[in-house]
């Protein structure tokens, strides 16, 4: 029997390689560090966390990271019984230890009799005696393997930094005000949200943009430079207060059906098959988190806007999902590669975690010619995948956090035919998981047997 090989130590290389050392595969897992560093890692330790020590909510009934940590423990997850294992008193988020944590997963890998650690870069493409290969570098993937891929998936599928433009849940945008249409009335009347500015608040917006306080570049992303045309708006907007008026948010080809002629529109596109989530075209951006929610709240229509994430602009290593891979996450370019983590287009500990738990499930159902359907797209585990795998819009692809955005909605009314919000509804997601994921499970369970 081959063994398989998983080159990137971090989250998601770690917990690939778990689940297949679980299934009973024999696997080699390459890190490059500590020969070779990434600008962000300071360790030499696998599943190193870069920055912050939280993996965020861990509120299974009402949040959807919350409800993914919960599946991963159901499917064994080494990251998350490392993460309970070094937790630290965050409220009701799940923080840990770093060290402890790093040192935790280390210490299972190391101590796995079907696991061998080597420490070496894969500079390139890896050879072609590797039958099965897991690809988890991460958003800082080394250069020479970056280049690789690249060359492999198209160089228009692989991308070296994230430009984000906000993303909208839909049902949160106030239809008395925005209105669905093309511009021009091109293409399909639902594949755009427009949101009406006049003068007046056209001028506070920008007021608002210029004065906001913005997420400084770290060192080692200061010399990859702005694309022009992917500009932040702040920096659109320092360039003429009217740029933005000629730019992105240029009001021809649009009717408002609801009031006078506007003087700027913002538009938000369809993001999702499921036409849950808008993003605001044009608008990627540095602008602190805090300063995006409060500006774009004042824009007609967006005033309770729930983000399903907001803007950014990042390196990061990433290939279009849904364009370069299979559900099962093999490369269609080609099949004896997977990816995992980050690079898939997920985003943050736990997604990057969740994805290497797939793919190594995935690849131990290969090598052991077993059927292991993805789980259900109304689990947080499946939507996730789904997400990065076909869900979202090719054309738009930009890294994501879990979110119930991605989920099909459940239904907005009871069995009584009352309406059901808020925090109850949040609930109905979570309920419609637990029981959608529980078969997947069992079929996990069978592969492992
Ligand atoms: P990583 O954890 O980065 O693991 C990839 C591993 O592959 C690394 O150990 C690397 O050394 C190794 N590697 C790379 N190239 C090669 C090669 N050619 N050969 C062998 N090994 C290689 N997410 C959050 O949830 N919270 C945060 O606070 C957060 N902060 C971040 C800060 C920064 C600066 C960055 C860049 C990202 C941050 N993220 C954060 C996003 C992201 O979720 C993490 O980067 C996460 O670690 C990604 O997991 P991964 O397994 O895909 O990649």
């Amino acid at each position: 029997e081959h063994p398989i090989h998983v080159v990137g130590g971090g989250l998601a290389g770690s917990e690939s390689a778990w689940q297949l050392a679980q299934a009973g595969l024999t696997v080699i897992l390459h890190e490059m560090r500590p020969g070779r560093q990434t600008p962000a890692h300071h360790s030499d330790g696998l599943a190193e966390l870069v920055c912050s020590n939280s993996l965020r909510s861990d509120d299974a009934d009402h949040n959807a990271v919350g409800l993914l940590h919960e599946e991963m423990r159901r499917a064994g997850s080494l990251i998350l019984a490392a993460a309970d294992a070094c937790k630290v008193p965050a409220g009701g988020a799940l923080a840990v230890d770093r060290d402890a944590f790093s040192a935790h997963v280390q210490a299972a890998l190391v101590d796995h009799p079907n696991v061998t650690i080597l420490r070496e870069e894969v500079a390139g493409l890896p050879p072609a005696e590797w039958e099965q290969v897991i690809v988890a570098t991460g958003p800082l993937t080394s250069a020479p393997l970056a280049e690789a891929l690249a060359t492999l998936t198209g160089v228009d599928s692989l991308s070296f930094f994230d430009a984000i433009a906000p993303i909208v849940v839909r049902e949160s945008i106030d239809f008395s005000k925005a209105w669905f249409q093309s511009r021009y009335d091109k293409g399909d009347g639902s594949d755009y949200i427009n949101c009406p500015l006049s003068r007046e608040q056209y001028d506070a917006f920008i007021d608002g943009l210029l004065a906001g306080e913005t997420v400084p570049f770290h060192d080692w992303e200061k010399d990859t430079p702005y694309f022009e045309g992917c500009l932040p708006i702040e920096v659109m907007a320092s360039r003429g207060r009217g740029t933005l008026s000629f730019g992105p948010m240029k009001p021809v080809g649009l009717t408002d059906p609801n009031g006078p002629k506007p003087y700027a529109v913002v538009q938000l596109r369809q993001d999702n098959a499921l036409a849950t989530l808008y993003n605001m075209v044009g608008f990627q951006t540095k602008l602190r988190h805090g300063e995006q929610v409060r500006l774009f709240r004042t824009i007609p229509g967006l005033e309770n806007a729930e983000f399903a994430r907001l803007g950014g602009l990042h390196r990061n290593t990433f290939v279009n999902g849904p364009r370069v891979l299979n559900p099962d996450l093999r490369l269609k370019a080609g099949p004896r590669f997977r990816l995992a983590g980050q690079i898939t287009g997920c985003e943050g500990y736990v997604e990057s975690a969740a994805i290497g738990l797939l793919a190594g499930c995935f690849a131990a159902a290969e090598a052991r010619k077993r059927e292991l359907p993805p789980p259900p797209l109304t689990t947080a585990l499946g939507a996730l995948l789904g997400h990065v795998t076909g869900g979202a819009m090719a054309e738009t692809f930009q890294p994501m956090n879990v979110t119930f955005g991605l989920f099909p909605p459940p239904p907005e009314r009871d069995e009584n035919g009352r309406r059901v919000k808020g925090r109850e509804r949040k609930k109905l997601y979570s309920i419609r998981a637990r029981n959608d994921i529980a078969p997947w499970l069992e079929s996990l369970e069978l592969l492992r047997a």
